[in-house]
């Protein structure tokens, strides 16, 4: 391998400690705790492995962290009344209402009922329209820990070539944004998009967020291109075992990258502590006080 690991659990570390830093001062200053309320609907497994991941991440960097939980079958009137109390509680700084929703419930109308000043996801279709203005937003959680590294890693951004495939509002779209945001020449490729590995063969940053195991070999990746990949794919592994494998084929990509995240400890460890952050900008931005930078 030649290509420099760019090690996202290091760095979230160095992210929560900042974040725990913050919030010290802001309860010993101000007597002020943040505090992050993320709602579970239904007992979909990897949705509870998250969220509890995230309460317990809460809670280490000294914020409050309030949970709640409704039955699969709870209708969409039960989340919306719950969104209404903790958009109005001034103990709630971040409100995390977690996807995917069940079949009664419309997903679009639940995040847009969350006010925008506490939606730390970034997905309220009013901090969507400002990050694609350039206005001060809550910025979605996984693209905004892909900027973090590639900023740490290669400095200045401007006139980089930039590739992100995909192009879900999660990941995708966001990522493009934050990208030009940042004065790259941007190109956002999916699934109809043609030749796409001339396409990848141009870019400085190739930025996969697709769901596809391995699906970017090697020889797609320009010499000495930095490589981020957000996609958790699970595969077979040897002896019937699974294994966490990205949407870019690691030991290929790494020959010729100047610089790749791994999967797992890439990306997914930056997306809590990015959402730690956000609580604190956000508990920041309601109480008129200036921002962790
Ligand atoms: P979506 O399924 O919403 O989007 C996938 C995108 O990939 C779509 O835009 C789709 O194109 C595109 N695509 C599919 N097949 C191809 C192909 N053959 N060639 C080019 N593009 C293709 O996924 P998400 O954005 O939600 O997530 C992507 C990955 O990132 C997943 O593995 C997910 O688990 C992971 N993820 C990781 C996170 C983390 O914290 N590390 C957080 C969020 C997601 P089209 O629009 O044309 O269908």
């Amino acid at each position: 391998m030649t290509a420099v690991l760019i090690d996202g659990k290091a760095f979230a570390e160095r992210v929560r400690a900042r974040v725990a830093g913050h919030v010290t001062r802001l309860v010993e200053e101000q007597g002020i705790t943040p505090g992050l309320a993320v709602v579970l609907v239904g007992e979909d497994p990897a949705s509870q492995v998250y969220v509890r991941n995230k309460g317990r991440q809460t809670r280490e960097v000294g914020m409050a962290s309030f949970e709640h939980r409704l039955p699969v079958d709870a209708p969409e009137a039960e989340l919306l009344a719950l969104v209404e109390r903790l958009n109005a509680d001034p103990s709630v700084h971040g409100i995390l209402v977690q996807l995917p929703l069940p079949p009664q419930m419309n997903a679009e109308l639940v995040i847009n009922a969350i006010d925008p000043a506490k939606d730390v996801d970034g997905f309220h279709i009013s901090n969507v329209g400002r990050l694609g203005t350039g206005q001060k937003s809550m910025v979605p959680c996984t693209p905004l820990g892909c900027l973090m590294m590639l900023r740490d890693h290669l400095g200045s951004l401007a006139g980089l070539e930039a590739v992100v495939i995909g192009r879900s509002n999660i990941v995708g779209k966001p990522m493009a944004m934050l990208l030009l945001g940042d004065s790259c020449t941007v190109t956002v490729a999916h699934s109809r998009t043609r030749d796409l590995a001339q396409v990848v063969r141009r870019a400085d940053i190739v930025v996969a967020a697709v769901g596809r195991a391995e699906m970017v070999p090697g020889d797609w990746i320009r010499p000495g291109a930095t490589v981020i990949d957000v996609g958790i794919n699970r595969v077979e592994g040897e002896g019937g075992k699974t294994r966490l494998v990205g949407d870019v084929h690691f030991e290929s990509a790494a020959e010729r990258a100047g610089a790749i995240t791994p999967v797992p400890g890439g990306v997914g460890p930056m997306t809590i502590a990015c959402l730690l952050a956000n609580t604190v900008t956000a508990c920041c931005r309601a109480n008129g006080l200036a921002e962790a930078e």
